[in-house]
């Protein structure tokens, strides 16, 4: 079997700019400078790509499966363009404090659970890849990225666009393995340096 080394991605405030509220439309889509970039030079060092996004505006009412859908399909479009498009995207549309009759069974997928990167691996190893947890890497502006990364085994890397948690990361004692501007840094300057 192959082993292969994943870097997975938040969404919103990691690849595209965070809206401030739950992204509904593709035109609420706007790529954060070089992130296109910085995953295609991932791509092209052997890393494959996992998008992993709580979408609890689902549960909320807010938005909807068909729209969230059609936004990761713009995205995985927009990011094409520049070699730079995603494996897989996984998405959350749960929310404990809204409870719903079809997404809760989904809960353990709502980061900083794992059940989102989990079923990434078992899905590459259907398909005959065994992922190196050890070598793969978790990145996202927020605590919970961080610590969905650590309770995962990978290795987590904060960035500082979109929310920007640093300060509460530290707070809070869940530390990220590196703290990256954006993702263009952490990829150029971290990730694939060698880390
Ligand atoms: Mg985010």
């Amino acid at each position: 079997m192959q082993t292969i080394k994943v870097l997975f991605l938040d969404r919103d405030g990691t690849i595209n700019r965070d809206s401030g509220s739950y992204i509904s439309s593709k035109e609420q889509i706007e790529l954060i400078d070089r992130a296109d970039e910085a995953i295609a030079l991932a791509r092209n060092a052997g890393f494959r790509i996992v998008v992993v996004t709580n979408q609890a505006g689902i549960a909320r009412g807010i938005t909807t499966v068909e729209e969230v859908e059609e936004v990761n399909r713009y995205l995985y479009d927009l990011l094409a363009v520049r070699n730079a498009h995603y494996d897989q995207c996984y998405f959350c549309p749960s929310h404990p404090d809204y409870p719903h009759p079809e997404y809760d069974r989904y809960i353990d997928f709502r980061k900083p659970a794992t059940g989102m990167v989990d079923l990434a691996i078992s899905d590459f190893l259907k398909e005959g890849f065994e992922v190196d947890r050890s070598a793969s890497f978790f990145i996202g502006d927020k605590t919970v990225d961080i610590e969905c990364g650590l309770r995962a085994g990978l290795r987590p890397v904060l960035v500082r666009t979109g929310h920007n948690e640093e300060a509460l990361c530290y707070q809070r004692n869940i530390i990220p393995e590196f703290v990256a501007d954006d993702l263009y840094q952490a990829v150029t300057g971290y990730i694939l340096p060698g880390g």
